[in-house]
């Protein structure tokens, strides 16, 4: 190589060292995740961020051109538990099961890239300690991976004095959570009445709000979901047994509702085998999950049908659901009545403003994240397109590009 060679190269890439090169994707459509669908679409990348959305003629040349598919802002799945998996026995991971500490955590970053491979480019997970390792290795690029919200440990001691639960909240925040978990009820498997008192639920999400930390409760009958909403806590979880009063209370105040709609349940039922015996995963409690189908599909008709009311998408994803979270936004949509728009702006421009980050991510405009997906075929129309994700970028990044089919 001539000296003159090398030192044009050594500017060029001093150059590409401070910044980036642009890199624009092409699809013949776009779904910008507040409810548009815009054709013949340029995305332009600059510095892992959206610089540019422009109508461009397909003749237009792009780095990635993805021809019929749709690109979307990449998905936000606002619970998912990525520290759940199958042992190496083939059954639910619990303490003390043989496996080591390593092994949850390898477990754990394989559920967060299979999860990312699926579209889903932000999730929050309510919450494990080991979540931090996750999150944060993810977020130096170490890992790939969506990317996490944690909210480590979660708080269910009914024991606890409201002072009590107050250190709590400052403890978590030390520790590095980027929101709280608060179990208001039982579960499914025990009938989910209330747990927890308003006084404790105030001092929960009383302290919470002081620190800047958002707050979301595991509630599924109408009574927990009321003292959640009295209290001012900021997202509901499940409400399998929601009424059309507590929603619409929820709705005036503004808190956030995340309901879940088929996978959770059938994919424990799927699964039953690697769950059944540990702990109320037992005869009574697959029973209360196969019955609590149905009634997650009229929570979701019902949740529909209150003015003002804001949904965002969490699937609840446990061992054997991750990388099939698009089946509860199917679901919603096939078997809850959501309009395919509706449900898409739910899992990630209105995802968004629900974790605080709608500055960074949820849609396709330009100063945000390039969290961008692309699917084969047209999920405005019809929502199984989802399944088909062919092209996932994240920060900027592409994790995934597969050719597309002629
Ligand atoms: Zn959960």
């Amino acid at each position: 190589m001539k000296r003159s060679a090398i030192i044009v190269f050594s500017l060029v890439t001093a150059v590409a060292g401070a910044q980036s090169p642009a890199v624009t994707i092409h699809a013949e459509r776009a779904i910008d995740g507040k409810g548009q669908v815009l054709r013949d679409v340029t995305v332009t990348v600059e510095n892992g961020r959206i610089a540019r959305v422009e109508h461009l003629p397909a003749a237009h040349h792009a780095d990635y051109e993805l021809g019929t598919l749709t690109l979307l802002p990449g998905l936000i799945d606002g619970h998912a538990h990525l520290a759940w998996y199958f042992n190496s026995k083939g059954r639910l991971h619990i303490d003390n099961d043989g496996d080591t500490p390593e092994q949850s955590l390898l477990a754990e970053a394989g559920n967060a890239y299979t999860t990312l491979l699926a579209g889903i480019t932000t999730v929050q997970s309510p919450g494990s300690p080991q979540d931090r390792h996750i999150r944060d290795a993810i977020s130096t690029g170490a890992i790939p991976g969506p990317r996490v919200l944690t909210s480590l440990e979660p708080l269910e001691d009914s024991t606890l004095t409201p002072a009590q639960f107050r250190d709590t909240v400052r403890l978590r925040k030390k520790q590095g959570a980027d929101f709280i978990k608060i179990f208001a009820s039982r579960s499914i498997r025990q009938g989910g009445s209330a747990t927890l008192t308003t006084e404790q639920l105030e001092a929960i999400c009383g302290e919470a709000k002081a620190l800047g930390l958002r707050t979301l409760v595991h509630a599924h009958s109408a009574e927990s979901m009321k003292r959640a909403t009295e209290a001012g806590c900021t997202q509901v979880e499940h409400g399998i047994f929601a009424t059309d009063e507590v929603l619409r209370e929820m709705a005036a105040r503004g808190t956030y509702f995340d309901p879940q709609c088929g996978l959770i349940f059938n994919n424990y039922l799927d699964n039953r085998a690697k769950y059944e015996g540990i702990g109320n995963y037992n005869e009574e409690g697959f029973a209360a999950m196969r019955r609590a189908i149905p009634l997650a599909e009229a929570t979701i008709k019902r949740a529909l049908t209150i003015p003002g009311l804001k949904m965002v998408w969490g699937t609840d994803a446990v061992a054997g659901a991750h990388g099939r979270n698009v089946e509860d936004l199917i679901c919603r949509v096939q078997k809850g009545g959501q309009t395919p728009m509706a449900a898409i702006a739910s899992a990630t421009s209105v995802a968004a403003e629900a974790i605080q980050l709608s500055d960074k991510v949820g849609s396709l405009t330009p100063g945000l994240e390039a969290d961008i997906i692309a699917v084969d075929g047209d999920p405005s129309t019809d929502i199984t397109a989802l399944r088909r994700v062919a092209f996932v970028m994240k920060g900027g990044k592409v994790f995934l590009f597969q050719p597309v089919r002629k």
